[in-house]
Formats: structure tokens, C-alpha cells, sequence
């Protein structure tokens, strides 16, 4: 059972609705609010359109006019979903399409759940190459942001996508792929859903895996002076440095032939969460002695599962994230000076941050586009104001020639976007040309898009 249930963002009864007369969406009951996982993020959409299948999208999409976003699961916590207008739901576009055992490849549908492709991809004899923090997320919400895991030698899940299908704003269906018009490929594989509805996805895959995790403590000051060499040692290796405290958790993960073992992952996970809570309610000033206690003190642990479960294991109370990712080299840098700005200011934090590699990709948007970087990431509770620790912590990302993570908490508009992103002004025409109209677009597109 996974406590990371999303927020409820289907009426029934007006999806229903809309999906049974889709053609008289203006009769569509009145909609109820949509909000992010987080909670951060309230919208107030016209209606929902849930189309049935890809005839009834393009059906949809040429007799409306109004604004349109699509969504996912709604766990980005930046405002990329939010409109006045109507939101595109894919939960009938779920499922394994077609699998080519030869090319190791699999067509999934684009609103399947990553928890779902996992399983089914198992069943069929393949594996994705790697997975974020959790599964709740659809393949499409995810690529969308080039949402990732971590691993010196391994993509965003962006850098897997081999084709896909778009549909156009005005109704056009467009089969992508690398040989197939590449330059709207490269733009389609992060596309912020600004592009068009993504309704399939190709993904290059390997065979079924198995994961050995080893979970474990260590000082920080001493994980960070090896951190480039333990992280190459494993195939997925992740790092949780307490801020006001001196200890990190470390996750390092290698393939194994080992046979799986139950886990106690969910226990494990209990306890982090109540230590958090801890720390939360510990004053700053006496929280280096509570967090250097309990963290030393924790027994280290290992399991063997296959790679779907071994990968996506987190599970949390609900919080805001800011993620920046940096260039490789600068990773170490980054978080030392992050780790003091926030000890010496003493701003409120209770959640270890979280630093990952990934490998670069070709996506135009990806933030691993032209090279590998290191994911960096700070936390707040969601119940407290994340102002305070954002806004401090930001300009140290920006120094390090970060580039925000486009489904996190960021402030930034196109002219500091469009020196991060070298593609950017190529994605801006090309979104142009397939959205004259901006349909696809709200106010946080625009100002990062430079409308
Ligand atoms: C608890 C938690 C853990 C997370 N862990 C990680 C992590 O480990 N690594 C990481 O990189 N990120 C992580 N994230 C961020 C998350 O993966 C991204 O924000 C992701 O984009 C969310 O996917 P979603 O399905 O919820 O999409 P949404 O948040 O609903 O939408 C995201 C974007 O996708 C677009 N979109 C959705 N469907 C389509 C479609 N069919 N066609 C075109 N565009 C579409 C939307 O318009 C929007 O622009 C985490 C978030 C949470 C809440």
C-alpha cells in the first residue's frame, strides 16, 4: 500500500459526462477545483476533457477553442497545469500497446502510470532503465519534465523516449522519432505540454533487473570529499544530507543475480518519516544534536528486489521541492554551499536534501541536455512556508549555473531560462508554429517561453 495517494482531481460524475457527450462541453456541469499533489497549487478549470480514445481527442481539439492544459497525475509542484480553460485527463490512455523483443523497445499508452508500466514491461520480459523517487506519476507527465533518477551512466526517462505520438492543438496527429522528424522529436520528448497531447510513448528498454540496495549512514563532510568516486562505484547511488546536522543517508544500489527478498522498505520508511516530523518540531538551535544522534544511530540495511520496486521506494508526507540540476563537476561545490547557507542562517528545514547524477540526453529542454549534471534538491514540508528556504537557496543554484528542474518550485522567466536552455528559442518557434493560437499555453508558460 502506498500513502503517496494523489489528490483527488476527477469529479465522476462530470468527467462522465464530458466523456459520454464530448462534443457539448459547454454544457459540462460546473468543475470542481484541481489541485497538485502538494497542494500548492488550486486551479479553477472551465471542465475536464477525458477523451476516450485518440479519434475523440482530435475531435475535441478541433471543435473547442479555448485554453488547454493537459495533466497528468499532478505531482509537478510548479504551476504548469493550472488554467481557466479545460484540462486534458489521459486516464483512458493506459496500457502496454505493442513490445518488440528484438529492439528491447515497448509502446506504452501516454497516461499509463509509471507503477503500471513497470509491472507490465515485467510481464513482457523488459525493464525500464531507471525510475524517480516514486511511481505515481504518468509516463507522459513525466517525460514532459524529464523527470529522472539517478545514476552516473544513466537518462532522464526522457532519454529513453525512441518515438512518440502528438496530437496538435489543431487536431493534427504526429508520429515522432529520431530518423522522423527530429527536430519536433527532440522538443516533444520535454515538452512542458506545450506542444500539443502526447498519447504514446516508445521506450527503449533492457531486460528485467534485479537491485541490490544498501542503505547507510555517513558523515557528510566525508561522503562529499568522495562523492564522484562513490557514485561511480554503483549503478544508482543517492545521497540525503541532514542540513543543521553532520550525517547523510546513503542509497547505493547494484545489479545482482540475488534472488528478491521481502523488503522492510515501508518500515524503514516509517521511521524517516517520524524522524523528520521530529526534527520538525526541534527547535534550529537544538536540532544538530538531536539529528547527529538519531542518524548515527541508525542500523545500516540491505534488500534484493527487482528494479521497478528497489527504485521507487520513497514515500512521504507532503512537502515542496525545489530541485536545480548543476554540472557534474560543480555538484560537490553546490551542496557544501548550500549546506551552510542554510546552518548559518539558520532557516527552518526539516527534510534532507537530495543530490543525484544523471547523464546527458538529447531532449532540447532536458536539464541533462549537452551533458551530465547533478540533481540537487531542497524540501520543505507542506505545511510550512517554503519562501524562506527557496529564496535562500535559489541564488546559490543560479551561481552554479543550475538549471531548475521544470515540474519544481523555480522564479525564473525566459531571458535566465533562454541562457540555460541553448534550445529554448528553437522550442518557442516551433510551439509557435504548431500553437499559433497559444491555446496550450497559461501565464507561468508564458513568462517562461517569453510571451
Ligand atoms: C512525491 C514526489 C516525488 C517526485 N520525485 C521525482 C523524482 O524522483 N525525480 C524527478 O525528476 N521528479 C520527481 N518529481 C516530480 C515529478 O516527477 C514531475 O513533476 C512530473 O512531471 C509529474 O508527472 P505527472 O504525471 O504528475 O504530471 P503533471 O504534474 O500532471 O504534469 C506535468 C507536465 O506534463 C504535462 N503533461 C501531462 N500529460 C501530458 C500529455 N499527455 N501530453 C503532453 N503533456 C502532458 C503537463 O501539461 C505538465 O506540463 C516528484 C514529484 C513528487 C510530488
Amino acid at each position: 500500500m502506498k500513502p503517496l495517494s494523489r489528490r483527488e482531481f476527477v469529479a465522476g460524475a462530470a468527467l462522465a459526462a464530458l466523456a459520454a457527450a464530448p462534443h457539448r462541453l459547454h454544457a459540462a456541469p460546473a468543475a470542481t477545483p484541481w489541485r497538485n499533489w502538494s497542494g500548492n497549487l488550486v486551479a479553477h478549470p472551465a471542465g475536464r476533457l477525458a477523451p476516450r480514445d485518440e479519434d475523440e481527442l482530435v475531435t475535441m481539439l478541433r471543435r473547442t477553442s479555448g485554453p488547454l492544459r493537459p495533466v497528468g497525475a499532478g505531482h509537478s509542484f510548479s504551476p504548469l497545469v493550472p488554467t481557466d480553460g479545460h484540462l486534458v485527463v489521459l486516464s483512458e490512455f493506459t496500457g502496454l500497446v505493442r513490445t518488440d523483443p528484438q529492439a528491447m523497445t515497448a509502446e506504452l499508452m501516454a497516461g499509463t502510470r509509471l507503477s503500471d508500466a513497470g509491472r507490465l514491461l515485467h510481464a513482457a520480459g523488459q525493464a525500464m532503465f531507471n525510475l524517480p523517487d516514486i511511481d505515481r506519476q504518468t509516463l507522459a507527465g513525466a517525460i514532459a519534465t524529464s523527470t529522472h533518477g539517478t545514476g552516473v551512466n544513466l537518462k532522464s526517462l526522457s532519454g529513453y523516449v525512441t518515438a512518440l505520438r502528438l496530437v496538435t492543438p489543431a487536431g493534427q496527429v504526429l508520429d515522432l522519432s529520431a530518423e522522423r522528424d527530429p527536430d519536433t522529436f527532440h522538443a516533444a520528448c520535454v515538452s512542458l505540454g506545450a506542444l500539443g497531447i502526447v498519447t504514446r510513448i516508445t521506450l527503449r528498454n533492457r531486460p528485467p533487473f534485479r537491485l541490490q540496495t544498501r542503505f547507510s549512514v555517513a558523515k557528510t563532510e566525508e561522503i562529499i570529499d568522495c562523492l564522484e568516486a562513490c557514485a561511480a562505484d554503483y549503478r544508482h547511488f543517492d545521497l540525503m544530507p541532514f542540513l543543521h546536522g553532520d550525517y547523510a543517508l546513503v542509497t547505493a544500489q547494484r545489479e545482482t543475480d540475488d534472488p528478491a527478498v521481502p523488503t522492510t522498505a515501508a518500515d524503514d520508511d516509517a521511521g524517516f518519516i517520524e524522524l523528520v516530523k521530529l526534527i520538525d518540531r526541534t527547535p534550529v538551535a537544538e536540532r544538530r544534536a538531536l539529528i547527529n544522534s538519531a542518524v548515527s544511530g541508525m542500523a545500516p540495511g540491505e534488500s534484493v528486489d527487482w528494479s521497478f520496486d528497489a527504485l521507487t521506494n520513497f514515500r512521504f508526507d507532503r512537502f515542496n521541492e525545489m530541485e536545480y540540476s548543476v554540472p557534474a563537476d560543480a555538484g560537490p561545490a553546490c551542496l557544501r554551499e548550500i549546506l551552510q547557507a542554510v546552518a548559518s542562517d539558520g532557516i527552518e528545514v526539516a527534510i534532507p536534501l537530495e543530490y543525484r547524477t544523471v547523464a546527458a540526453d538529447e531532449a532540447w529542454l532536458s536539464m541533462y541536455h549537452g551533458g551530465p549534471r547533478v540533481a540537487i534538491s531542497v524540501h520543505r514540508l507542506a505545511q510550512h512556508d517554503f519562501r524562506p528556504l527557496f529564496t535562500r537557496v535559489e541564488p546559490i543554484f543560479w551561481k552554479y549555473e543550475g538549471r531548475p528542474h521544470w515540474g519544481k518550485v523555480h522564479s525564473l522567466g525566459y531571458d535566465r531560462l533562454s541562457a540555460l536552455y541553448p534550445r529554448l528559442g528553437d522550442f518557442v518557434a516551433l510551439q509557435e508554429s504548431l500553437d499559433p493560437r497559444g491555446r496550450m499555453l497559461n501565464d507561468h508558460l508564458r513568462r517562461m517561453l517569453g510571451k
